[in-house]
C-alpha cells in the first residue's frame, strides 16, 4: 500500500484536524488548523499543504501557531479552502506587525480559494509584509482542488449554514516494476524507461515489446516483471448537516474510502440540537460510512456536552453499524 501516515491530531472531544504525511514525497499535509500544540513541532515546521473546511475558530485557530513555527526558514505553505478563506488569512496575517522582514528568510503563503465553480489564487508574502496580491483565477475541474503525480485531493462543498469543504486525499494503484528481475535483462536506462512507460499504458495490450532480439507481448512483461503497488483514500468530513442533499454529496465523495474522518457530534436522541447547529448525529455518521462503503470510520468532534467521555458515541456508532464489516478506529 502507498505510504502514508494519518492521524487525529487531538482528542475525539477537542479541536478537529487530521495530520498526513505522504512518505517519499517531502508533502506534509494538515486537514484544518484548529488548535495544534499537540502536534510534535519539528512536524508543523514541515507542513507544506493545509486543506480547511472551513475558518470557525476550531478549524483555524492553529494558524497563528503555525506561523511562529514556520517564520526563520525560507518556504512556500499551500493552503486550500473555501471564501472567505484568503480574506480571513489576511486578517491574522495583518494581525502583527512586519518591519523587520527584510533580515526574515522569505515565506510565502499560497491560497487557492474556491468560490462559485472558480478558483481564486492569492499570495501572501512576508517581504511584502503578507499584503493580499490577487494572483489569477482558474476553473474548478472535476472537484479537484489540488494534483500533482503521486496524488489528487477531491472536494465537495458543503451546508454548514455557510460553506464548508469536504475533502478525499487520493493516491491511485500503482505500477511497479520490480527492479531485481529488470536488472537481469539486456536493457540500459533508457530502454528500461521505454520498458515502463509501454507497460503502464494499457492500450499497448496487442503490442509487443523488443527486449535484445526477441519480441515480448505486453501481457508476459507485465506478468513477470509489474506488481501492483495498492493505492489509499483517506476522507476527511466535518462540520456538516444530516441533510439529505449533504449526505448524498458526502457519499458520491468519500465513496469506497480506505480511511473516513468524519465528524460524529451528538448522539441520536440529541438529534434536533444537531440540525439546529448544522452538525452530524451518530446515526447520520453511520449512515454514511455504510452507503460509501469505507472499510474505516474514524469519528471525531465529539460535542462537548458529553464531557471527555467518548464510549456512549462509539457505543451507538458500533450499533448502527454492527450489521457491516466497517472498522470503527
Ligand atoms: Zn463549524
Ligand atoms: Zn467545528
Amino acid at each position: 500500500m502507498a505510504r502514508v501516515k494519518h492521524y487525529l491530531i487531538n482528542e475525539r472531544y477537542e479541536d478537529p484536524g487530521v495530520f498526513l504525511q505522504v512518505e517519499n514525497t517531502g508533502d506534509y499535509i494538515l486537514f484544518d488548523i484548529g488548535n495544534i500544540y499537540k502536534l510534535d513541532r519539528s512536524l508543523i515546521k514541515k507542513v507544506n499543504k493545509i486543506f480547511i473546511s472551513h475558518t470557525h475558530m476550531d478549524h483555524f485557530i492553529g494558524f497563528d501557531y503555525l506561523l511562529r513555527l514556520k517564520l526563520g526558514k525560507e518556504q512556500i505553505v499551500e493552503i486550500f479552502g473555501i471564501h472567505p478563506v484568503a480574506e480571513n488569512i489576511y486578517h491574522k496575517l495583518q494581525g502583527y506587525i512586519w518591519n523587520l522582514v527584510e533580515f526574515e528568510p522569505q515565506i510565502v503563503f499560497l491560497v487557492k480559494q474556491y468560490k462559485d465553480g472558480y478558483f481564486y489564487h492569492y499570495q501572501f508574502d512576508i517581504k511584502k509584509k503578507f499584503k493580499k496580491e490577487f494572483i489569477k483565477r482558474t476553473k474548478a475541474k472535476e472537484n479537484i482542488i489540488f494534483e500533482n503525480e503521486n496524488y489528487k485531493v477531491q472536494f465537495a462543498v458543503l451546508d454548514h449554514k455557510i460553506p464548508v469543504l469536504g475533502y478525499s486525499f487520493i493516491f491511485p494503484d500503482r505500477l511497479k516494476l520490480n527492479k531485481e528481475l529488470i536488472k537481469e535483462l539486456p536493457l540500459k536506462g533508457k530502454e528500461i524507461g521505454k520498458l515502463k512507460e509501454f507497460l503502464e499504458n494499457p492500450k499497448n495490450i496487442n503490442k509487443k515489446f523488443k527486449i535484445g532480439s526477441k519480441y515480448h507481448t505486453y501481457e508476459s512483461l507485465k506478468e513477470k516483471y509489474t506488481f501492483v503497488q495498492k493505492g489509499i483514500k483517506i476522507s476527511y468530513i466535518t462540520d456538516v448537516l444530516g441533510s439529505k442533499e449533504n449526505i448524498e454529496k458526502i457519499v458520491n465523495l468519500v465513496k469506497n474510502s480506505d480511511y473516513l474522518y468524519c465528524e460524529s457530534v451528538f448522539l441520536e436522541e440529541d438529534n434536533e440540537q444537531a440540525s439546529k447547529v448544522y452538525h452530524l448525529t451518530t446515526k447520520q455518521t453511520a449512515e454514511i460510512a455504510k452507503t460509501a462503503n469505507v472499510k474505516n470510520l474514524i469519528p471525531f468532534h465529539f460535542s462537548r456536552r458529553y464531557g471527555k467521555n467518548t464510549k456512549p458515541i462509539f457505543h451507538e456508532l458500533s450499533k448502527f453499524l454492527e450489521d457491516t464489516n466497517i472498522k470503527i478506529l
